[in-house]
């Protein structure tokens, strides 16, 4: 069966994305065939189009997307043709219109989201669940410091933590996307372009610092984030949207106070049926409940993803963007 995707053949910029004709086999045991509708476009993308998280090449990219499904493989048991799906991870190769991938990482998407919310909310959504629930169980009460509060995975936290009782101060980049992130249940906003970040955050909650800094901004915003945490406060370096982190010393714990970090990456916190199940769950119930609108901002086609790459890294996109085949 022939499909329609964006392949690269080398790392570089959004120009390397080809939109070609592709040939798709049946799925193979534990495998589906997959009719998408959306496409979720996520930062992640870009760091393995650029070459900072490698592949082997020519290769595919995307890892979320939601459709239905049109033949399984041999063995699989937990979806059949014709189910509503949608999934965060696997191999790269979302972006496309048919594509066989694991059933391992699909869920059943319940009728009330559509495919569009589905595909711009899973990755990010899942993401928000493991960083509050898992990586540092939040306590209602809390006050806590969330980079990137206008973006993607940004406007899902500042609903999920209003939801939780935590006060999330955000950063963000202009006046328009603090004034988006206090809308959607951020306690306090900071433009990290004209404002001191560990000034804010110190006068914020009084000069004792936050317990919990989840950073995805990286290189720009590292020392700020370890200088705003409280004693024993732990540093959840998530991303690298401003470029990787600079290699630091464990000293540079000790002396602000004893400090934790980690690494996480929503990969290893969904590493079977079970855990994408219970994730998939949690956040499909903060969906249909209402306390977390999911805000599909950007629609490209999938032929445009380049475009839509080039809107996500000037940083002009805001909440979630899909990628309509
Ligand atoms: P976003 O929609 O949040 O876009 C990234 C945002 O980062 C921009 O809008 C911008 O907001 C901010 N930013 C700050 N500095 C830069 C820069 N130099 N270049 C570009 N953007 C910058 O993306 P996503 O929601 O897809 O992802 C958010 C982050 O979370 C990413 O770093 C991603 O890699 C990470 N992530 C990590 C996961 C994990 O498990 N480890 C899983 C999912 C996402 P502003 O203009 O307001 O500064």
């Amino acid at each position: 069966m022939h499909a329609k995707a964006i392949r690269i053949a080398a790392n570089g910029g959004p120009e390397v994305m080809e939109y070609v004709d592709v040939d798709v086999g049946a799925p193979g045991p534990g495998e589906i065939l997959l009719r998408q509708h959306a496409i979720g476009l996520n930062f992640i993308d870009v760091y393995f189009r650029t070459g900072l998280y490698p592949q082997p090449l020519p290769g595919g990219l995307g890892k979320e997307g939601a459709g239905v499904v049109e033949a399984v493989g041999e063995g699989v048991t937990n979806v059949q043709p014709g189910d509503r799906v949608a999934y965060a991870g696997g191999p790269n190769g979302a972006y496309a219109d048919l594509r066989v991938m694991p059933a391992a990482v699909v869920v059943k998407l319940p009728d009330a989201i559509s495919f569009e919310t589905a595909a711009a909310m899973m990755l990010q959504g899942l993401t928000v669940q493991y960083l509050f629930r898992s990586t540092y169980p939040l306590q209602a009460g809390q006050t806590i410091l969330f980079h990137a509060a206008a973006g993607g995975v940004g406007l899902i936290a500042c609903q999920w933590a209003r939801a939780l009782g935590v006060q999330l101060i955000g950063t963000v980049g202009s006046k328009e996307k603090g004034e988006l992130a206090l809308a959607h249940g951020a306690a306090h906003v900071i433009n990290y372009n004209d404002e001191d970040i560990v000034a804010r955050v110190k006068d914020i909650t009084g000069g004792a610092g936050v317990p919990v800094v989840y950073d995805s901004v990286g290189k720009d915003t590292f020392a700020a984030s370890l200088d705003c945490l409280q004693r024993r406060g732990l540093m959840v370096s998530f991303g690298n949207a401003s470029g990787a982190v600079e290699p630091f010393t464990p000293g540079e714990l000790s002396k602000r106070g004893s400090l934790y970090i980690t690494r996480p990456t929503l990969f290893d916190y969904m590493t079977n049926q079970q855990e994408v199940e219970a994730m998939s769950a949690e956040l499909f119930e903060m969906v249909t409940s209402g306390k977390v609108t999911i805000n599909v901002n950007q629609t490209f086609p999938l032929a445009q993803a380049a475009e839509a790459h080039r809107a996500l890294e000037a940083r002009r996109t805001t909440g979630s963007t899909v990628l309509l085949p």
